[in-house]
């Protein structure tokens, strides 16, 4: 699973770092970023979770693809 946080959607309100602090945190500036794209399959549910809590549906995942 990759995760990303859409810039234009973010406003800072810092749930997925509160829901997934090893995957999330809050640049100098207030908004989101991702510190790791890729999510350990032992964070899918934390991911998951902050998904649905960002009230602005600014965290989005996609499935890895195997090549
Ligand atoms: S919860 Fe959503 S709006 Fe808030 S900081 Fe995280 S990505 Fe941005």
């Amino acid at each position: 699973m990759k995760v990303y946080i859409d810039d234009d959607s973010c406003r800072g309100h810092g749930v997925c770092a509160a829901v997934c602090p090893d995957i999330f945190t809050l640049t100098q500036h207030g908004y989101a970023e991702a510190v790791e794209t890729e999510v350990p399959r032992a964070l899918h549910d934390r991911v998951a979770e902050a998904v649905h809590a960002c009230p602005e549906q600014a965290v989005h995942t996609k499935e890895s693809t195997c090549l």
